[in-house]
């Protein structure tokens, strides 16, 4: 457990001087950006490992944003020396979008400048790489497919097809070496903490032998297979609609143990799963969980439609939807790659971070920028200029805009603009973002998963419930893993929270969990955990694992509505309806103003925030 593991430079973000002064703005530099770095994991994020996503730099600012410490900031004091026609805040998916809508739009001469906080563009949707002997390999380190055809939008489709994704191609790339040549399986790690003993147990659960195999009591054991297996109608008696009605106002736990009867033994089984928003057993109302498939309705005859199956990923690259980003970027910054890139090279094709935020060009991305103030320079209904406030490097900067775009956390704009009006200040401030954490450990090799005969294991109550080896679809040029001796990437993914409280505690006790743990503690649990499930098949921590990257999340999915705990108001009461209304010259964009955690809702929000700015410019 005690070799030294590579983690190069993941303290190295963009690192900002909390003790710079607040107030009086620096000159904006007309060639400000990213200083030209020295090593190449400085000059490349993807490369960074360690601690990354909402790394400690890049969130910095927010506490400091949250507590009015910039709502003194004159805006109409800043220096100017930087003038655009757009300004977005936020270089996610939606971002990047809205700069590529804006552009189409009004033609390649609109000046464009993206801000954003990380040292990285593409938001949720980051690139891990790692270079280990002479070769490379790629994760994704959060937002990781696309569900198409359904629900994309046509506008959310149509970006994706110009940006040249051919997502029926899909089969061809598909790495099934696991599966196919090395026959391996699920499997599901049962901990002594929740189950009496450490024991993997191969297959599915589905099938009876399964749990004849599972350290469980005799009574769980039986519940589990019931559940597993037909069930009877456990609300015989009442009508279909009685029942949707019934288990749409009570938790997944509270069917399991209220009417599906089984033993509180038998619950741990469940710990593990994360319903739809990434919700737990307790916070999943049942109705949904039903909609999801999991276990335990098939009896109740409701003919649910697959209203809750966005979750069907069908196409991904190795490295996520970073590359949907990078496509962008390459579409809106002339030579940030070197030639036109397709379905065939863009995940191999190194993208140039240098010429992200070069004069040159026409849209500009500079990274490392919380921004931590946003007004109109004037009253909001007769300005002709909003004023950004930003840091970089510690120093507090200007720029000015005809318009602007958030596309940035929602909840986090009633601090960035004290000016709205308090209504629309509240409802922004409604949904609480969910904890999450994805975590990708380069192995040197992985014949232990052979020798164990599994390559996806859940672990119901452990640190990181769901785990898997990811050989890495060869879209994009990625090479891929063939073979048990080759080094692999290794997934695991956790989503902090804390069982019992209602779900938007749970999720901000989550949040908070994320701050305040050191890489150290998350690197002691990745090997305690790897090493207690896997050390039947040989598996060493400190001979088999080459490095870590723990993406981070404490703000990630958008929070969704359900019917255990929110209102059932009609849509144009929504909050994040109310909450991302244009105000003067800023519109809101965000997968967080459409209340739901996907791409095309980051497209689809970008489009709308867009289309609100030209028609305020009378152009549509
Ligand atoms: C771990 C994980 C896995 C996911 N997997 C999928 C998936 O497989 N498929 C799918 O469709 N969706 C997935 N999602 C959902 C994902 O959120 C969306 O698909 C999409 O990437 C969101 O894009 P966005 O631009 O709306 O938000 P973000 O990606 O969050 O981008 C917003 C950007 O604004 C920046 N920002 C915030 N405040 C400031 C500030 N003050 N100044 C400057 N910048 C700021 C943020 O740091 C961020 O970079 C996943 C999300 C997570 C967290």
């Amino acid at each position: 457990m005690n070799r030294p593991i590579d983690r190069r430079d993941f303290l190295n973000g963009i690192s900002v001087g909390i003790a710079a002064g607040l107030s009086g703005f620096t000159r904006a530099q007309a060639q400000a950006g990213p200083p030209p770095s020295q090593d190449d994991a400085a000059g490349y994020p993807p490369l960074r490992s360690g601690l990354r996503g909402n790394y400690p730099d890049s969130v910095a600012e927010f506490d400091r944003i949250r507590q009015g410490s910039y709502a003194g900031v004159s805006l109409a004091d800043s220096d100017s020396a930087e003038e655009y026609d757009l300004v977005i805040v936020g270089a996610g998916i939606s971002g990047l979008s809205a700069a590529y809508f804006y552009r189409n739009a009004l033609g390649p001469d609109a000046k464009i400048l993206l801000l954003d906080n990380h040292d990285d563009f593409g938001g949720h949707a980051k690139r891990n790489e790692f270079h280990y002997q002479g070769r490379t390999f790629i994760g994704f380190g959060g937002t990781m497919g696309i569900a198409t055809p359904y629900p994309y939008s046509y506008c959310a489709k149509a970006l994706v097809r110009d940006l040249g994704v051919e997502v029926e191609r899909n089969p061809e790339f598909l790495n099934r070496v696991l599966e196919q040549k090395y026959g391996l399986a699920a499997g599901t790690f049962f901990d002594a903490e929740h189950f009496g003993q450490d024991r993997l147990v191969k297959g599915n659960p589905r099938l009876p032998q399964f749990f004849a195999n599972a350290p469980l009591s005799e009574r769980a054991r039986k519940d589990l297979i019931r559940l597993h297996g037909k069930n009877p109608d456990y609300m015989a008696g009442m009508s279909r609609d009685e029942k949707r009605a019934r288990l749409a106002k009570m938790s997944y736990q509270d069917f399991l143990l209220n009417v599906a009867g089984i033993s509180p033994d038998a619950l741990p089984f469940f710990l593990g799963n994360g319903g739809r928003n990434n919700k737990r057993v307790d916070t999943t109302p049942a109705l949904e969980a039903a909609g999801h498939g999991l276990v335990g309705f098939n009896g109740l005859g409701l003919e649910l439609d697959q209203e809750f199956n966005e979750a069907s990923y069908l196409f991904h690259f190795a490295d996520g939807n970073a590359s949907i980003a990078r496509l962008l970027v390459g579409k809106l910054i002339p030579g940030a790659f070197p030639e036109k890139q397709s379905m065939d090279t863009i995940v191999s094709a190194r993208l140039a971070y240098d010429k992200l935020d070069h004069p040159d060009s026409k849209t500009r991305i500079r990274l490392g920028s919380p921004v931590v103030r946003v007004g109109h320079v004037g009253p909001p209904d007769h300005s002709t200029r909003v004023g950004i406030a930003y840091r970089y490097n510690g120093r507090l900067y200007g720029v000015r805009a005809q318009y602007c775009i958030l596309a940035c956390y929602n909840a986090l704009i009633p601090a960035l603009m004290p000016e709205l009006p308090l209504p629309q200040k509240d409802a922004l401030a409604y949904p609480v973002k969910v904890p999450m954490m994805y975590t990708n450990v380069l192995l040197r090799k992985w014949t232990a998963f052979q020798k164990l005969g599994v390559s996806r294991i859940s672990a119901p109550g452990m640190y990181y419930p769901g785990t898997f080896l990811d050989p890495g679809s060869t879209a994009g040029g990625y090479q891929g893993v063939t073979t048990p001796g080759e080094p692999i990437v290794f997934h695991m993914v956790a989503n902090p929270n804390k069982p019992g409280l209602p779900r938007k505690e749970q999720n901000r006790f989550g949040q908070q969990e994320l701050l305040s743990t050191s890489f150290e503690h998350f690197e002691l649990q990745i090997r305690r955990q790897m090493a207690r499930m896997l050390s039947a098949g040989g598996f060493d921590p400190a001979e088999d694992i080459a490095a870590i990257t723990v993406n981070r999340w404490p703000y990630g999915y958008a929070y969704t509505y359900d019917t255990l705990a929110d209102p059932d108001l009609p849509p144009e009461q929504r909050p994040h309806v109310i909450g991302r209304r244009r105000f003067g010259r800023v519109a809101i964009a965000n997968s967080d103003a459409g209340a739901a955690a996907f791409t095309n809702q980051a497209i689809d929000e970008a489009n709308r925030a867009v289309q609100e700015l030209l028609v305020l410019q009378g152009l549509t």
